[in-house]
């Protein structure tokens, strides 16, 4: 069982170019020393090193670090095997720079897409899973990762088991134009049957989680919980404030704002993530393998 303080986390610098108006807090972090990286919300230094102990959370103020997908994976999951790992996308609408973009990030972040689908063991209990990896091109929802997470929710579908989906994503992928839409009615559509099956899904939402992201499957699970703080919403605060001209209520759209607002059920520190999983699990599994 993997431990917190002992798991390995890379340590995560995003893209400047990635999203956008609403996430001011994921500007990159400036390295001022060696070994050190800078906080994003509290902006104290931190040594890596201890980030890294520290679960990739502040030990100043608890701010969440982003997790690279499979660090996520490996913090609440034991026996985990991928599905689809191979599965990659092409620039079918000839979109310019769409090529050189992926080639590029499969090969610094060694991973064919922006989600990780596969089956593993929480705590013991058997399930299926899907983690989002916001540092591929912004967690972006194209055709890969809508294929994807539907053959994962076909396949729980097929074994009888529950589903979580961890999403962290700007939203869909432009590069890919209506197909990238397409794959919230696609995944949507496969949660319908893996209800329809009696079959439970989670959501946990992460910092952040927008567009066609949350307009599809992270608002359609049974249970939706979140880690604190992360931003969720669907266009960001300022495009919002610009078109409705009005001013936005304090915390717009954080995972406090939406758990008083009903659409976030809980939030969950990330340390005590695996234990309520598997505690999630256990109550709602009753008519799963
Ligand atoms: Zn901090």
């Amino acid at each position: 069982m993997p431990i917190f303080g002992k798991t390995k986390f890379s340590t995560v610098n995003y893209d400047k170019t990635t999203p956008t108006a609403a996430m001011p807090s994921l500007e990159d972090s400036e390295n001022p020393q060696e070994g050190f990286t800078k906080c994003r919300s509290c902006e104290s230094p931190i040594l890596i090193e201890e980030l890294v102990a520290n679960s990739s959370i502040c030990p100043k103020c608890d701010y969440h670090f982003p997790l690279r997908a499979m660090d996520r994976i490996n913090s609440l999951m034991t026996d985990f095997e991928e599905i689809d790992a191979n599965m990659q996308s092409v620039n079918f609408l000839g979109f310019t720079g769409y090529d050189k973009t992926l080639t590029s990030k499969q090969m610094t972040l060694d991973t064919k897409d922006a989600v990780i689908c596969g089956f593993g063991k929480i705590k013991g209990q058997k399930t299926g899973i899907v983690v989002m990896d916001f540092k591929f091109m912004g967690g972006s929802l194209g055709s890969v990762v809508g294929e994807k997470i539907t053959r994962l929710v076909e396949a729980a579908t097929e074994k009888r088991l529950p589903v979580i989906i961890v999403t962290a994503s700007g939203g869909a992928r432009m590069q890919e134009g209506c197909v990238s839409l397409m794959q919230m009615a696609k995944t949507s559509g496969a949660l319908a049957r893996l209800s329809n099956n009696d079959l439970p899904m989670i959501c946990l939402l992460t910092n952040p989680t927008y567009g066609g992201v949350t307009a599809s499957y992270a608002s359609l699970g049974d249970i939706i919980i979140s880690e604190p703080n992360a931003l969720i919403g669907f266009a960001g605060a300022r495009v919002i404030e610009t078109t409705i001209k009005a001013e936005l209520p304090e915390n717009f759209q954080t995972a406090e704002f939406l758990v008083d607002h009903g659409l976030v059920d809980r939030i969950v520190h990330r340390e005590q993530l695996q234990d309520e999983l598997a505690l999630i699990l256990d109550y709602v599994s009753g008519k799963c393998k």
